[in-house]
């Protein structure tokens, strides 16, 4: 896709560190890291979201998103993967794209988020809505 910054990256227009290429997946650091190393995965393909790349695709991220997170964890003792779809959900760049952390202990990140709980029967009928909604 012309105006993404992400394909750029992979045609090599926009100047990367680049930390991983293969035939199907990029790894490169985030200009603006969570922590030292945040590096992003992508597919070498323009898709938007999880619920545009399809399968196989996501297969071969995911793998790559393993053989970063093993080489992150030889100096770091662990590591948020992160992955979002859509504004809601502060999406930024509009390519599916894996965040792998490194993570320490206080390393002043704040990647959590607050426990909610559900009122009587309500995650029945939250759980019944999502049942419903997988397609076979
Ligand atoms: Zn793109």
């Amino acid at each position: 896709m012309s105006d993404c910054i992400f394909c750029k990256i992979i045609s090599k227009e926009i100047p990367s560190e680049i930390i991983y290429e293969d035939e199907n997946t990029l790894v490169f650091l985030d200009i603006n890291p969570a922590t030292k190393g945040h590096c992003l995965v992508i597919p070498k393909e323009h898709y938007e979201t999880i619920l545009d790349v399809p399968e196989d695709v996501l297969c071969k991220v995911i793998k790559t998103v393993k053989k970063i997170s093993s080489a992150l964890s030889k100096t770091n003792p662990g590591m948020s993967v992160v992955q979002s779809n859509g504004r809601a959900a502060h999406q930024e760049v509009d390519h599916i794209h894996f965040h792998v952390i490194p993570r320490s202990e206080n390393d002043g990140q704040l990647l959590t988020w607050k426990a909610g709980s559900y009122a009587e029967n309500e995650s029945k009928s939250i759980a019944n809505e999502i049942r419903s909604s997988i397609t076979p």
